[in-house]
C-alpha cells in the first residue's frame, strides 16, 4: 500500500501482508488451529505457561486442534504422550511430523513396498510403515529412495551411506531443512545443516522437502480435519508464519518462542502474520482493527496505541518508530508499530525496517524480549 506524498491522511486497515481483525474470538472464528509446539505449546519438557488452559478453553468453544512439529525424530505417539504429561488432551491422530509429511510424499512417488535408505530416526522410520515403505540402512538393500530427517544419534556412517544413495541419484526426501534445534546450551546443527552436508557432499539438493515453511504439511493438516477455516499458530516467522502464507492460511504469531520484536517489525511480507498475541490466551480473543495512515510520517493506531515512523533526520542512519501513544496492552503496542513499520518498508521497496529502543521497551514483558534485548 502506498499513501499520499501530500498531507491529506487515508485511514484504512492494512491491506495485503498486515495485522487484522477478526470479527469474534479466533477460537470460534476458525475452525481448527494448526498449532506449533515447540515456543507455543512448550518450551523444552515444560509447558509454555497458560497454554494447557488457553488450549482447553479454545476446545471447549469448538476449536479442533492439529499439532505440527518440523521435529521429525519422535513419533506421533511420544508427542501426543509429551502434551498428556503437560496436562493438554491430544490424541495421536491431532500430531502431524514433518516425517509423516514426507512419507506420505514418497508415497505418492514410490510403489507400495518400495525400500526407503532412512538418514533420520524413529519418527521417520515409523512414518514409512505406515505409508507402506520399507525403511533400510544400507544402499546393499537396494533401496529406491533416501529420506533424511532429524536424529540426535545419527552417525557419519549413515550420512555417508545416504549421500552414497544420492549420488547414485535415489529420489532424496528432507523432512525439512531448518538449520538449527535449540538446546540449553544454544542453537545445534538441525537437520537442514545436516542436510548441507550430504548436499557438500554429493553436489545436489534435496528433491523433495516436506516440513514448513512448505505449504504441505498445512494442507495435509486441513485435508485430515476437512477444516474450512483454519488458522495457523506459530513463534517462528520463517517457518510457522511464512508456511502459513505459501499455504493461503492466516496465522496468529505468538511471542512465547524464538521470533521476537525485531523480528516481527522488521518482516518482509512473505513472514507477516495476520494476528499478533503474547501467547495462546490470543485464541480466546477479538483481534483489534490496525488504522494505518500512510505518508510522511506514517502513523498506525491500534485502539489507544499509537506508533509513527520518522524519516531520518540528517544525522541519523535510520528511520524511526517513534512510540505517540503507550495505550494499555502492549500487544496493541506491538501491532501498531507492526502495521507501521511494515507500510514504511513496503512503501520505500523493502530496505531498512525502522528501528526503535522505545518499542523495545515497552514490549518488554513479552517472554521472548531476552531475544532481541541484545
Ligand atoms: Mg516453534
Amino acid at each position: 500500500m502506498t499513501g499520499p506524498t501530500g498531507s491529506t491522511p487515508v485511514s484504512e486497515e492494512v491491506g495485503g501482508a498486515g495485522i487484522r481483525p477478526s470479527e469474534g474470538p479466533l477460537a470460534e472464528v476458525h475452525d481448527l488451529a494448526v498449532v506449533d509446539l515447540d515456543g507455543v505449546v512448550y518450551v523444552g519438557p515444560d509447558p509454555v505457561p497458560g497454554a494447557p488452559e488457553a488450549i482447553a478453553t479454545a476446545r471447549a468453544a469448538g476449536l479442533r486442534l492439529c499439532y505440527l512439529t518440523n521435529n521429525a525424530s519422535r513419533t506421533p505417539d511420544a508427542v501426543a504422550d509429551h502434551l498428556v504429561r503437560l496436562g493438554i488432551a491430544a490424541d495421536v491422530e491431532e500430531v502431524l511430523t514433518s516425517a509423516q509429511v514426507g512419507a506420505a510424499l514418497l508415497a505418492r512417488q514410490l510403489e507400495p513396498g518400495a525400500r526407503v535408505l532412512v538418514v533420520g530416526g524413529q519418527g521417520l522410520r515409523v512414518a514409512l510403515v505406515d505409508h507402506d515403505l520399507v525403511p533400510v540402512d544400507t544402499m546393499d538393500q537396494d533401496p529406491s529412495a533416501v529420506a533424511q530427517g532429524f536424529n540426535p544419534d545419527l552417525t557419519w556412517r549413515l550420512l555417508a551411506e545416504g549421500t552414497r544413495g544420492v549420488r547414485a541419484g535415489l529420489t532424496w526426501l528432507a523432512t525439512n531443512l531448518d538449520l538449527t534445534v535449540p538446546t540449553p546450551f544454544g542453537p545445534a546443527p538441525g537437520n537442514g545443516s545436516l542436510v548441507a552436508a550430504v548436499a557438500t557432499a554429493a553436489g545436489r539438493r534435496p528433491d523433495l522437502v516436506a516440513g514448513k515453511p512448505q505449504p504441505e504439511p498445512f494442507l495435509d493438516a486441513a485435508r485430515r480435519f476437512g477444516a474450512r477455516r483454519p488458522l495457523v499458530i506459530g513463534d517462528r516467522l520463517d517457518t510457522d508464519l511464512e508456511g502459513a502464507r505459501a499455504a493461503g492460511m492466516p496465522g496468529l504469531a505468538v511471542m512465547t518462542g524464538v521470533s521476537g520484536v525485531a523480528d516481527l517489525v522488521g518482516a518482509p511480507p512473505a513472514c507477516r502474520p495476520d494476528h499478533l498475541a503474547a501467547d495462546l490466551t490470543g485464541l480466546l480473543e477479538t483481534h483489534p482493527a490496525v488504522e494505518v495512515t500512510p505518508g510522511d510520517p506514517v502513523v498506525a493506531r491500534c485502539r489507544q496505541a499509537v506508533v509513527a515512523v520518522e524519516q531520518a533526520a540528517a544525522d541519523a542512519v535510520r528511520p524511526r518508530l517513534v512510540v505517540r501513544r503507550t495505550g494499555e496492552d502492549p500487544v496493541d503496542l506491538l501491532r501498531a508499530a507492526c502495521a507501521a513499520a511494515w507500510n514504511w518498508a513496503d512503501a520505500h521497496g523493502g530496505g531498512l525496517a525502522p528501528s526503535s529502543n522505545e518499542v523495545h521497551s515497552a514490549c518488554r514483558t513479552f517472554p521472548a524480549a531476552s531475544r532481541w534485548a541484545r
